[in-house]
């Protein structure tokens, strides 16, 4: 969608710090940090949000919890902790609609989020 922006950011046309990428997801540092460790895991196919998911993005979509999994282990959070979030809608805060996992740790996280 090309007036996606994380679809931009897969074609190359917006700069992002990459710190992950494959055949079927890129990660990248989010651009306004909300923990020492931020960065976005996304499909590099569109989807808006988790409503639009059907059973064919199965591996798709835990793919990005995979490779998530895998750059927090390169990073040396895996065992002091981390956290994997999605949001969808207003009502949790989605702001870019083509879906995102948020990964956030080097910090102590606090529960329930706001
Ligand atoms: P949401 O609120 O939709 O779950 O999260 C969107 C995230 O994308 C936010 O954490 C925001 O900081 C990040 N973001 C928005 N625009 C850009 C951008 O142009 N580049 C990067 N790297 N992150 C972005
Ligand atoms: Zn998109």
């Amino acid at each position: 969608m090309s007036d996606c922006l994380f679809c931009r950011i897969v074609s190359g046309q917006i700069p992002a710090k990459k710190v992950h990428e494959d055949a079927l997801c890129i990660g990248f540092l989010d651009i306004n940090p909300q923990a020492p460790q931020h960065a976005l895991f996304i499909p590099r196919r569109h989807v808006a949000t988790m409503n639009e998911a059907t059973p064919e993005d199965r591996e798709l979509l835990g793919h990005l919890m995979v490779s998530a999994a895998k750059y927090a282990r390169e990073q040396g959070i895996s065992d002091t902790g981390y956290r994997l979030v999605m949001n969808t809608n207003s009502a949790a805060g989605q702001t870019v609609f083509h879906v995102h996992l948020h990964l956030l740790g080097g910090r102590q996280l606090t529960w329930p989020p706001g």
